[in-house]
């Protein structure tokens, strides 16, 4: 809280891309905390109504600019309006692998130019926090396993990697030269999951790329059947071993992220968020089934080029420094997916 003549005035956190899935989630975790929230984002892979969502949950519908990032004098007008803000969190940016092999200079020009242009303002206006979304995908395919934040990173096999590997190293260089800047980022491992509520949650364009929205849209007959890709990996059971990290818990972490640096912690920090513990892809079409008591019809498929076998979280830093740890049940989060998939067939 911050108080103006009297008048207690919650924290305001700007929050790039807050209409997106992780976003969404991470703007009910801060209202709930007591943080006041503004959106900015262009929509470019959202819908508003994620914000009604965020409304009916909370009782409070978060303000909204729908402003392009990369668009530095639109960005800094958004800003100019919010130049009382005490954080950013940076999520704007495309995601889809394949889609940044195929068009690399989208890829670059949106999260780059994004990042860029925030840290820029963040600077003008004086907003000295910034949390921003990594990725465990800068780690490639390790050589000892879980990671830890010191494991080594290696070259992008992507170009969307790469925006997440540069984009850390401009945080690195941007809070060197400018000290009163702090900036904590967050490398997720595989989010999944849906609020509980049922009433947001993510919402993949046309065909999913990621496992878990593909084993909801098979589960509920909109694809005929999952292809799992590779049984003969060097696993326990043959599939690929990821951390799934349940969304809301994700959302907390920025949280604690914000209140970390809010109460001195300073430069740059690096944190895994995961779970701690790998599943296989097949683990995880079981644990579905058994949560929600229905079939998901699957074929092994090839392997799909690019995947790493296996890789999970050593996320012990977090819970140590930020007082933060995964710890929603697999079989509620699975729940909430399901709760979130009928909804949007209904
Ligand atoms: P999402 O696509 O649901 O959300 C991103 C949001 O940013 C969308 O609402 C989109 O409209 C908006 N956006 C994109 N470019 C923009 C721009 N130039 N200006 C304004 N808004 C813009 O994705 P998500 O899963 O919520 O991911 C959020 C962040 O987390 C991204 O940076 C992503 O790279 C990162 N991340 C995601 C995952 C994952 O598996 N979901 C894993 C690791 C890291
Ligand atoms: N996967 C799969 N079928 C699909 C989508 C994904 O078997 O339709 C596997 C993929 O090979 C990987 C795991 O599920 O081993 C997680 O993939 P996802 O794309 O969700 O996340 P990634 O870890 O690649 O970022």
């Amino acid at each position: 809280m911050i108080v103006h003549g009297g008048v207690f005035m919650a924290k305001k956190i700007i929050v790039t891309g807050g209409a997106g899935y992780i976003g969404s989630h991470t703007s009910v975790a801060l209202q709930e905390s007591g943080f006041d929230v503004v959106v900015f984002d262009n929509l470019s892979n959202s819908n508003i109504s994620s914000l009604d969502g965020v409304a009916k949950i909370t009782g409070t519908r978060p303000e909204f600019i729908n402003v392009d990032c990369a668009d530095f004098s639109a960005l800094r007008s958004a800003f100019m309006l919010h130049r009382d803000a005490v954080g950013v969190i940076h999520f704007a940016a495309f995601k889809a692998v394949g889609e940044s092999v195929a068009n690399p200079t989208m890829y670059y020009r949106n999260n780059l130019n994004g990042l860029i242009n925030v840290l820029d303002l963040m600077r003008e206006f004086e907003i000295p926090n910034l949390v921003f979304s990594s990725s465990a995908t800068v780690y490639g395919t390790p050589a000892v396993l879980p990671v830890t934040e010191q494991t080594p990173l290696q070259p992008a096999t992507s170009p969307y990697g790469g925006t997440k590997v540069m984009g850390e190293n401009i945080i690195r260089d941007t809070v060197h030269a400018y000290p009163q800047m702090h900036a904590t980022l967050l490398r997720y491992f595989n989010p999944i999951g849906a609020h509980p509520s049922g009433l947001i949650g993510e919402l993949p364009n046309g065909v999913p790329n990621n496992l878990m929205p593909y084993i909801t849209q098979t589960a509920a007959r909109i694809r005929p059947v999952l292809n799992v890709f590779g049984d003969d990996y060097d696993t326990p059971d043959g599939f690929c071993v990821r951390d799934y990290i349940d969304v809301n818990d994700l959302a907390r972490a920025h949280v604690a992220a914000l209140n970390y640096m809010l109460s001195g912690g300073d430069g740059v920090s690096v944190f895994n968020l995961g779970t701690g513990r790998g599943l296989s892809v097949m683990e995880l079409v079981r644990g579905f089934e058994s949560a929600t008591g229905v079939p998901v019809p699957y074929k092994i498929a090839p392997r799909r080029a690019g995947d790493v076998p296996a890789i999970w979280a050593d996320a012990s830093l977090a819970e140590r420094v930020l007082k933060w740890r995964a710890d929603t049940p697999l079989s509620e989060t699975l729940a909430s997916t399901w709760r979130w998939q009928k909804n949007q067939s209904n």
